[in-house]
């Protein structure tokens, strides 16, 4: 045997798993040349690190930042935001004051919809006949989600809420969130430029199709949903029918992020945020001209990226598009849950012999954050400890 156990993807979920494991024999195994799949730094684009993947940091990955030794900056505040509204920049909260009593009526409906059965926050908007402002503050939890208000389940939005890690995105990594991948990849023996595209198992143990043949006694795939979704890594025998019905069920969408470098800084310096019909903008650094644009969910597909960029009034002298769904090893932003799917991501955590799945959508609490990947590589670790 190669390995005791094969991790398949050297994303935060995989490092996370392979960290935990780290006195058994553990090889991963990543098709990219690089570490940190949905974590990606980057330093050419500007004089500071920009995130090309995740950005804010959560409870759990703030928890590992600070073990890592690595500092944070102040990142999204609602005191500071902005949105646009037919063709002028407003303050987000004296423009949403109007709103607040039905806003707040909202939040408490999604809080209290545990006893009922899920449905989408889309349908939850009409059945309130929520007005326009309500609903542009909805359509903003919907990017925040990787979907769109008709897709969003109000049990996930319920779950999101009450695990208070939404609301405490809230920090960046200083250093590049690359600094917290490298600190869990020490020490951890990983195989770069091996695309997995078979995976026999059985209870005698698993043999890997990548750069060459490679055998353990288990293996733990972090592979992304849209990934197994597209089929490209086969499985022998097949994954069982409750593990196949979970992959289809949930979404994974587009995510898209536009980095823009300007001339100079066309936006007010403690502007945090700001808030547009497709999707949201902000600045990294407030000193910097320099800002980054987030699009997902099924309006991403169409996103009109000129119109996003010049919505300032000039355009930027350098931009570019970082389109998560055309990478091959990636297929889309983040996973999403429509209205009664929760069971869906226990049914993907759940392991068959000697396959142990994990990666954020395989996370119930807060899916499609670094927490929920680093979250679910530890749950899988433990599977195997245990
Ligand atoms: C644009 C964008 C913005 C985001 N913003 C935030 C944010 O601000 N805060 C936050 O917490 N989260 C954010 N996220 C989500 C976060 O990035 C992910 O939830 C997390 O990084 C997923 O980690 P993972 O290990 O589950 O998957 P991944 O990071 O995707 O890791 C999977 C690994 O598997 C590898 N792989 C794929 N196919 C194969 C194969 N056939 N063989 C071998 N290896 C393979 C990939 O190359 C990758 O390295 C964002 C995501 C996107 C796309």
């Amino acid at each position: 045997m190669d390995a005791d156990v094969i991790v398949v993807g050297a994303g935060a979920a995989g490092l996370a798993a392979a960290r935990r494991l780290s006195r058994r024999n553990v090889l991963v195994l990543e098709a990219r040349e690089r570490i940190g799949g949905r974590v990606h730094t980057d330093r050419s684009f500007a004089g500071f690190p920009m995130e090309r993947g995740a950005e804010l940091v959560t409870g759990l990955t703030a928890e590992l930042a600070r073990e890592a030794g690595l500092s944070t900056l102040p990142a999204m505040s609602t005191w500071h935001g902005r949105i646009a509204d037919r063709g002028r920049v407003r303050r987000i909260l004296p423009w949403l004051a109007p709103a607040a009593v039905q806003y707040a009526g909202l939040i408490r409906a999604v809080r209290a919809s545990g006893d009922r059965p899920d449905r989408s926050l889309g349908e939850l908007l009409r059945e309130r006949s929520a007005g326009v402002k309500t609903r542009r503050f909805a359509a903003t939890m919907a990017n925040d989600a990787c979907t769109d208000v008709d897709e969003l389940s109000v049990h996930y939005l319920r779950r999101v809420l009450a695990a208070g890690e939404e609301t405490g995105r809230n920090s960046r990594l200083a250093q590049g969130f690359d600094r917290l991948i490298e600190y869990l990849a020490e020490g951890v023996t990983i195989v770069r430029g091996a695309p997995v595209t078979h995976v026999e198992w059985s209870d005698g143990g698993v043999r890997v199709e990548a750069d060459r043949t490679y055998t353990a006694r288990q293996a733990v795939i972090t592979l992304p949903l849209a990934v197994l979704q597209a089929g490209v890594v086969g499985f022998g025998p097949e994954l069982p029918p409750a593990k196949r019905e979970a992959i289809a069920g949930l979404r994974m969408y587009p995510g898209v992020k536009v980095l823009m470098r300007f001339a100079k800084r066309l936006w007010p310096k403690d502007m945090s945020y700001l808030v547009l019909d497709e999707g949201v903008l902000w600045p990294p650094r407030p000193d910097e001209p320099v800002l980054v644009a987030f699009v997902t969910g099924p309006r991403a597909r169409s996103a009109d990226i000129q119109a996003l960029s010049t919505v300032l009034g000039e355009p930027p002298t350098t931009i570019d598009v970082v389109d998560w769904a055309a990478d091959p090893w990636t297929r889309g932003g983040y996973s999403s849950e429509p209205p009664g799917a929760a069971r869906l991501r226990t049914a993907l955590a759940e392991p068959c012999g000697p396959l142990h799945f994990a990666g954020e959508a395989t996370d119930s609490l807060a899916p499609g954050t670094v927490g929920a990947a680093i979250r679910s590589g530890v749950r899988a670790a433990e599977e195997i400890t245990r």
